[in-house]
């Protein structure tokens, strides 16, 4: 008999990965049918490496745009956001920058149904191309289901350019699919929760190209960005089959985001998962050496000195990072690690 479980799956129509293609957005735009006026949005560093291009790209094709700035990925940058995509009847929506930016965006454009196409300026992480918003609202940070891009359009000259730890920290966004997936088979498992093959060995694949090519995205080549872009496009389209964030998101995550809390603002998000990933790994009996060599190959961070953090911020961290998100069933377990057995964990890892 065919189970009635229904199974929605919200999928990118376009993706462009190059050089030099922000002139074509305005194309692309034109392509998807999108008419009318178009809401670009940048940060300020983002506008003029990239979101003046954009502009010009769209007034090239004769679509109206209008432009604004955002600084935060708050609840109150997305209202400010939404509002201004409501009051001037806007048809789309465009984000170009690194994380806050795309995270304000693509949920202020899901919230007025519109579509939202993402631009990234850098390779950090993989909501360039996820359905996912996270949001910082003082001490908390949030991850919403917002929509995924109609159109990706990846310019790799504009992302070579950023500094180099952006794309470190990228890879230990991908690194980090070792353990989610294996924490999504758990919860599988013990929970009975959906889990697909598909989505998963997508999200593996997109983190084993990327250990196996650690030594061309160190030499900072065009070819090892590519590596590092496509795979956190194809993480992000994972998210999309899946329906949420488990493929890519698993105790690595919640480790990252526990850490965030205990000593806010000192590392990446891509950086703590990598960290998080080594640990994970070990607790899920995983090859953890090995994706620590890699990570350090990549010059990646690998201990809490490279970080910026404490010994004692990170085992804070393990034990908290199971109330992080609750139903997120994890190799942590209902219950956490104790002090006891966090302090062992990273220092058998050598992470401090
Ligand atoms: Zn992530």
């Amino acid at each position: 008999m065919i189970s009635s479980r229904m199974h929605s799956m919200e999928l990118p129509r376009k993706v462009v990965v190059g050089g030099e293609i922000l002139e074509s957005v305005g194309e692309v735009c034109l392509e998807l049918g999108i008419k009318g006026r178009i809401l670009v949005v940048t940060g300020s560093k983002t506008y003029r490496v990239a979101g003046k291009a954009v502009l010009d790209s769209l007034a090239d094709t004769g679509l109206e745009a209008l432009h604004i700035k955002v600084e935060e990925a708050s609840e109150k940058a997305v209202r400010k956001t939404e509002k201004i995509l409501r009051d001037g009847r806007h048809s789309a929506a465009v984000g170009v920058g690194g994380g806050k930016v795309i995270d304000v965006t693509k949920l202020a454009s899901a919230r007025v149904g519109i579509p939202f196409i993402s631009c990234p300026t850098a390779a950090s992480h993989d909501g360039i191309a996820s359905p996912q918003a996270s949001l910082h609202d003082g001490e908390s940070l949030s991850s919403v289901k917002a929509q995924s891009p109609l159109a990706i359009i990846a310019d790799i000259e504009v992302i070579l350019k950023a500094p180099y730890r952006l794309l470190a920290s990228g890879c230990g966004d991908i690194i980090a699919k070792f353990t989610a997936v294996r924490d999504w088979w758990l919860a599988h498992q013990l929970r009975g929760e959906y889990y697909g093959d598909y989505a998963a060995n997508l999200a593996l694949m997109s983190a084993r190209l990327v250990a196996g090519n650690a030594k061309l995205i160190r030499e900072g080549s065009e070819e090892g960005v590519r590596t590092v872009v496509e795979a956190l496009i194809s993480c992000g389209v994972a998210m999309s089959i899946a329906g949420s964030s488990r493929p890519c998101s698993g105790s690595e995550h919640l480790f990252s985001h526990a850490l965030e809390r205990v000593a806010p603002g000192k590392s990446l998000h891509g950086e703590r998962c990598g960290v998080g990933t080594i640990m994970m790994a070990h607790l899920h009996k995983l090859q953890w050496r090995r994706i620590k060599a890699v990570l350090k190959m990549i010059g990646a961070p690998t201990t809490s000195s490279e970080l910026g953090v404490e010994g004692v911020d990170v085992v804070k961290a393990l034990t908290i990072a199971h109330k992080i998100r609750p139903e997120r069933y994890t190799i942590l377990g209902e219950r956490g690690l104790t002090r006891a057995s966090a302090l062992k964990l990273a220092r058998k890892t050598e992470v401090i």
